[in-house]
């Protein structure tokens, strides 16, 4: 018999009712060091008292009104991503998938616009977009577009770069008739893999030759957790166009496309909306998580607490090699590779009280809030160790 609540996922047993900064804890007070963080959401942790303020005085206020009046608290989030990022103007969504239905929108628009319509959008293996039905088609990944075509056309995705081969194929298949390439800076849900700086830039002087638009998915790296604003900063270029959601809203729903005026130019009044997005409930939890994470002295302690976290997992892979392979990753956006299979140690270490995530490749995801404290960080390297062992017994 089908559940109440339709069964897509397959949950873990636990339910947790509250949440401390890196600790979610269960209705008979049971703590676990959280990991997860929601899926790279929770980016100031749990119950962040900024945040909590910023949400009840904001409630307090107005809750919605709808895009046909002015938000001054949409405004404002606008002007702080503006400033400290490439782009000129930002449209708000309630999701990481929102923002990827505007990003393939935006992009046809431009080249519409310019009067030469272009089709073909170029992404890559392993990718994860979100689960629309053009983000599926994006991603074109077997196990999510398996029994719901037709899929949108249109979409064309390339091996992940890593031999020269691979290079080779991604600089034929840029063209004039490109429309527009959508990549992760580091996959998530592929995996934790960092697209090499130089790869990165590769793909903006490909971008800039053909006329095609580059389009930056930093759903789930974005927000800090690279140890930069966002993770296209390290390779030091822009995108045309760039979406953002998870870690925005600290885990109120809130997703954002960032883009040049030059990428937006077709979107003119009338083009896309949103009922719900951009609510001032949202903006204003938004604008507090923006204005803590951009600072420079916090990036640079999510650059200190990575290294710390980094050197411990290092010794963890060293000193289990039969059952991991390496770590991925780049500032708090971490992956161990596994050699043993990645859903066995993510529930081993549930009897550990650690919440972590798997990812495709074999990969277990560490994405703790960005705020962790020291201590926690030890006390998850032991956790894990503990759970290493007790796979190993
Ligand atoms: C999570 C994610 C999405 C989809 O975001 P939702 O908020 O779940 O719709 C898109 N792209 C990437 C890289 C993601 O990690």
């Amino acid at each position: 018999m089908i559940t109440p609540v339709l069964p897509t996922y397959n949950r873990a047993p636990m339910a947790f009712v509250k949440g401390e900064g890196a600790w979610a804890i269960t209705a008979d007070g049971t703590r676990y060091l959280d990991l997860g963080a929601g899926i790279a959401v929770n980016a100031l942790g749990h119950a962040n008292p900024a945040l909590i303020a910023a949400l009840t005085e904001q409630a307090g206020k107005i809750w919605h009104v709808s895009n046909l009046y002015t938000i001054p608290e949409q405004e404002r989030l606008a002007e702080m991503l503006v400033d400290k990022t490439f782009a000129d103007t930002v449209f708000f969504t309630n999701s990481g998938t929102e923002a990827a239905e505007l990003a393939i929108k935006m992009a046809r628009k431009y080249h519409y616009e310019n009067g030469a319509p272009r089709e073909e959008i170029i992404a890559f293996e392993g990718a994860f977009h979100g689960r629309s039905t053009g983000a599926i088609a994006a991603a074109g990944s077997e196990k999510m577009v398996k029994g719901f075509g037709p899929l949108m056309p249109g979409f064309r995705q390339l091996k992940w770069p890593e031999t020269e081969a691979d290079h080779a194929a991604i600089r034929a298949a840029i063209t004039e008739k490109t429309c527009a390439v959508i990549i992760e800076p580091v996959q998530g849900e592929g995996g934790i893999r960092k697209v090499p700086d130089q790869c990165l830039k590769g793909l903006r002087d490909l971008c800039d030759a053909t006329g095609a638009l580059l389009i930056f998915d930093e759903v789930q790296c974005g927000m800090g957790r690279s140890g930069k604003l966002f993770a296209h900063e390290w390779a030091g270029i822009t995108p045309d166009i760039m979406m953002v959601a998870k870690g925005i809203g600290g885990g109120f729903p809130l997703g954002a496309v960032l883009a040049t005026e030059e990428a937006a130019k077709g979107m003119v009044a009338g083009t896309h909306g949103s009922t719900y997005g951009g609510n001032p409930l949202a903006c204003a939890v938004g604008a507090k998580v923006m204005e803590i994470i951009s600072d420079e002295a916090f990036l640079a302690e999510v650059n200190r607490k990575a290294a710390l976290f980094r050197q411990g997992l290092e010794a963890l892979v060293a000193s289990h090699p039969s059952l991991f392979e390496a770590v991925r990753g780049e500032g708090l956006i971490l992956g161990l590779k596994c050699k043993a299979t990645n859903t066995d140690i993510v529930k081993a270490a549930y009897a550990q009280n650690l919440l972590t995530v798997p990812a495709a490749d074999n990969v277990i995801r560490l994405l703790p809030p960005l705020n962790i404290p020291d201590a926690d960080i030890a006390e998850a390297l032991t956790r894990l160790e503990a759970t290493a062992r007790a796979v190993e017994a």
